[in-house]
Parts: C-alpha cells; sequence; structure tokens
C-alpha cells in the first residue's frame, strides 16, 4: 500500500462551527484519511482569545492568536471567523500562498464575493463554500456539479431558520410577531440583535449565492430585492391560513422574460404565500430548505438543518475532504462558470400571483366595482372571499375581502392597489404579498 501524504489544515476561529470542525478533524481522521487520500493535520486553530473556554475539549498547544503566520503555511485554509476583515485579508493571503480555501462567510461572499472567486482563479486553487448557505443541506455541490448537465429555471428557498421559526409560531399558535421573535430569542434561534435575520438580509446574502451558481452569473446583494417579516402580522397569517396558504420567507432566484421582452433574472427576497400543499409549507420550525426547478430533472427538493455548529461543521469538512482530494490528484480547481451573463432583473419586472386584503363596507355593489378596477388595470381576479363582521356594540356590519391575482407585473398591481384605496367602498387594504406556487 502507497503511504498517503500529508497536508496541513489551518483553522481560523474556534466558535460555533470551528470547535466542532476541529473535533471531526481530530476524532475521525483514521476515516477521513482514505477518503481524502492524504492525511488531513490540523496544524493549528486562530482565535481572538487564548483563554475561552471551548465547546469542544482541544489540544492548548494549537491554539493561536497569530492568523497570519498560521496561514503562510498550510495547503488547506478553514474560515470559520465570520465578519469582513480580518477573513477577507486572510483568505486572500491563504489564496496567494497556493492553500484551498474553504469558508462558510456568506456576509463576505455577498459583499465581495468576485474579489475572490477571481483571486482563486488566478492562483489555481479551490474556494469552497456549501456551509455558506442552508448550513448542513449540500446544495451549492448539487447545483454546481450534479446539475451542471441541465438548465436550472427557478430556486425557492427557506435559506434563514429564525425567521421560519418565527413564521411557523405564528402560523401554530396565532403568536404576534414580537411574542414569536421573543420565543425564537429564548430558545437561541434568534440572536439579540435580530436585524439581518427579520430584515431578510442574512437570507439575501444566500440568494445571491445562490443565484449565481444556478445561473452562471455573477450576482451581489445589490441585485436582490429584500423585504423582511417586521410586517408580517397575525391577521395576515391567519388569513393566509384561512385561505390554505401559509406565510414562509423566501429568496428566490428565477429566470424571467420582462414586460419589454428582455430576459434575466430576478432575486429576491420577501414573505410569501404558500399553498399548504406545496413541499416548502412542510418546513417547520428553524429547518432550510432549498426547492429547485430544472429543464429537465423537474423538481428537487433539498432538506435539512440550516444552522448550528454540528450541522454545519458536516458541510465544512466535506468541502475539505473534497479539496484535498483535488490537491492529491491534481489537475485545476473548479472554477465559477460566469458565462450566463443574464442580467439582474428589477422588482418591477417580476410577474407572480398577489393575495391581497381588503376591509370594506358591507354595501351591495361592493365586489362588481372592485373587480371592475381591477379588470381596468389588467389584473386578473382568480379568487375573491367575502366574510362579514358584524360589531356586536355598534351592530354595523364591515366585510373582509380576500383576493388572490392571476400572474401580473408588479407595476400593475402597485397601480391597482392604489386605485382600490380610492374607491369610497373601501376602509382598508390590510395586506399585499406575493403568492408562489399556485
Ligand atoms: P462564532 O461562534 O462567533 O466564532 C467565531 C470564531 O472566530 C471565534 O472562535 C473567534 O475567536 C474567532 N475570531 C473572530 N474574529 C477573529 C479574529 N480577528 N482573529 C482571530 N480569531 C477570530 O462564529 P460561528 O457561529 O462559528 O460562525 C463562523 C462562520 O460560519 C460565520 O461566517 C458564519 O456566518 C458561518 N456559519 C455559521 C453557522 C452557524 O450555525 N453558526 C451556519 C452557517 C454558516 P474567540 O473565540 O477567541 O473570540
Amino acid at each position: 500500500m502507497t503511504e498517503l501524504r500529508t497536508l496541513k489544515v489551518a483553522l481560523l476561529g474556534c466558535g460555533n462551527v470551528g470547535a466542532q470542525v476541529a473535533r471531526i478533524l481530530i476524532d475521525d481522521a483514521e476515516n477521513l484519511a482514505p477518503r481524502t487520500g492524504a492525511h488531513l493535520q490540523l496544524t493549528g486553530i486562530a482565535v481572538r482569545n487564548l483563554d475561552t473556554k471551548r465547546d469542544v475539549e482541544l489540544p492548548r498547544e494549537l491554539f493561536t492568536t497569530d492568523a497570519e503566520t498560521l496561514v503562510k503555511d498550510a495547503d488547506l485554509v478553514i474560515e470559520l471567523m465570520g465578519g469582513i476583515e480580518p477573513a477577507r485579508t486572510l483568505i486572500l493571503a491563504a489564496i496567494r500562498n497556493g492553500a484551498s480555501v474553504v469558508t462558510g462567510n456568506k456576509a463576505l461572499l455577498a459583499q465581495d464575493g468576485p474579489t475572490l472567486y477571481e483571486a482563486a482563479d488566478k492562483a489555481g486553487v479551490q474556494l469552497s463554500y456549501e456551509a455558506a448557505v442552508a448550513g448542513a443541506i449540500p446544495i451549492l455541490r448539487p447545483i454546481r456539479d450534479s446539475l451542471s448537465g441541465d438548465r436550472i429555471t427557478r430556486v425557492l428557498g427557506i435559506v434563514n431558520g429564525t425567521t421560519n421559526f418565527i413564521l411557523d409560531q405564528m402560523d401554530t399558535t396565532g403568536a404576534q410577531f414580537a411574542d414569536a421573535l421573543a420565543e425564537a430569542q429564548r430558545l437561541g434561534y434568534a440572536e439579540a440583535d435580530p436585524t439581518a435575520d427579520v430584515g431578510g438580509l442574512d437570507a439575501a446574502a444566500k440568494a445571491a449565492i445562490l443565484a449565481s451558481l444556478s445561473f452562471h452569473t455573477r450576482f451581489d446583494l445589490e441585485n436582490v430585492h429584500c423585504e423582511g417579516i417586521t410586517g408580517v402580522s397575525a391577521a395576515d397569517i391567519a388569513a393566509a391560513k384561512d385561505a390554505g396558504f401559509v406565510i414562509k420567507l423566501l429568496a428566490i432566484a428565477e429566470k424571467l422574460t420582462a414586460a419589454d421582452g428582455s430576459d434575466g433574472v430576478s432575486v429576491r427576497v420577501h414573505p410569501t404565500l404558500l399553498p399548504r400543499e406545496h413541499p416548502l409549507a412542510a418546513v417547520h420550525g428553524a429547518f432550510n430548505a432549498v426547492f429547485v426547478e430544472a429543464e429537465n430533472a423537474g423538481e428537487l427538493m433539498f432538506y435539512g438543518q440550516g444552522a448550528g455548529g454540528t450541522p454545519t461543521a458536516s458541510a465544512v469538512v466535506g468541502d475539505l475532504v473534497s479539496a484535498a482530494r483535488r490537491i492529491v490528484l491534481g489537475g485545476p480547481a473548479q472554477v465559477e462558470t460566469t458565462n450566463g451573463q443574464v442580467p439582474a432583473l428589477p422588482i418591477d419586472a417580476v410577474n407572480t400571483s398577489y393575495y391581497i386584503g381588503l376591509d370594506v363596507a358591507d354595501q351591495p355593489g361592493v365586489l362588481a366595482k372592485i373587480a371592475q378596477l381591477f379588470a381596468e388595470h389588467g389584473v386578473s381576479i382568480e379568487i375573491m372571499r367575502q366574510t362579514i363582521h358584524r360589531d356586536a356594540d355598534s351592530n354595523v356590519e364591515s366585510a373582509e375581502l380576500r383576493i388572490v391575482t392571476h400572474r401580473a407585473t408588479e407595476a400593475a398591481l402597485a397601480a391597482t392597489v392604489e386605485a382600490v384605496k380610492g374607491l369610497d367602498v373601501i376602509n382598508s387594504v390590510t395586506s399585499v404579498l406575493r403568492v408562489e406556487g399556485v
């Protein structure tokens, strides 16, 4: 039997994910070697504070605060520090030194991915980041490798566990947003400052990565239309439920033809109504799932834990083994293909169905007036349902109208809603939400 060579692995960060990666590399070294074709030797772990107690018992001599020196002597570098700097500088230094890099840093990739991809391409080294989208779920490699012989047309993802937990909690218990967020924070699913999650920015970073790989074009955060879930009320959830829908925060990347006939890709994150029978509607709690539609494969769904130290470490080590195998076998690194060159379409170009909730006067002829106004704006109605409420004290009746439209452009819908607001029979527009999967 031939003697296996040894590849030096530097780990930057020993937090939730890094500590579990170190554990796997040490405890599972014997199994990893034959799969890799090399021994993966963890040569050091860079941290900020040497005295911090770690989640895992690890040899003290591995720890250092000198990340720069650690990176210089590595064949493979795993970046799990998070944040933009010094992560970017260290990754670029590693690449310049000829090391392959594995990272889970979606914030950095969304902000400055092209700089890293180009540097890796130029140096002929591998840059892998499976953990950056949907934690443990293998989704980037399936899109990049398994589906490389197909044409992806649409990707719908629940890629943020915090917001899925909150919306699921609101759906199952009827809780208001603030109460569901407090519960998520109590259980450790949401951070003390939940802005990046509930505002949709975390999902937007992942949407940019998914869209780039799916459509072979570089998209960054600026190309992503982003709306969070802070405006979703318990009443929205209840109305959606009543109409057979569930509300999910979706990261969407889809090929579209705009009204002017030009082709492009819409990349967006927003609360979305899904029919309860859609596979993504069954994704509960903090779980993630990505639903992919491809011309030949049809519909595919990838489901699992989107975060957590141990699940995410599985994706990181998978990337590491794959990158190490490439070093052992030789040959060129796999680079991001950017030959798609499809433009990002603005949200106005998106053609989708909408759910509109209206509080209206209970008078004869109201439905006809509203239906006529929709028709005048070229927005056709698929479902219109009316519920009558009677105020017990005043005995005054009002009606709640729930409308689901056929596909219409964002611009046509916005004009319709503005016009509806001007009708004397309308008390208020209670919600306007996009619908997918009908
Ligand atoms: P974390 O728990 O905050 O750990 C960060 C680690 O990096 C700590 O060990 C910290 O050292 C070290 N570090 C930070 N700045 C440093 C610096 N300037 N120099 C040296 N060391 C530094 O983070 P995490 O949750 O493991 O996440 C790591 C990365 O994985 C992030 O990019 C995150 O977005 C991504 N990710 C995380 C998850 C998840 O479930 N947590 C899921 C998917 C992707 P000290 O311990 O000494 O402070």
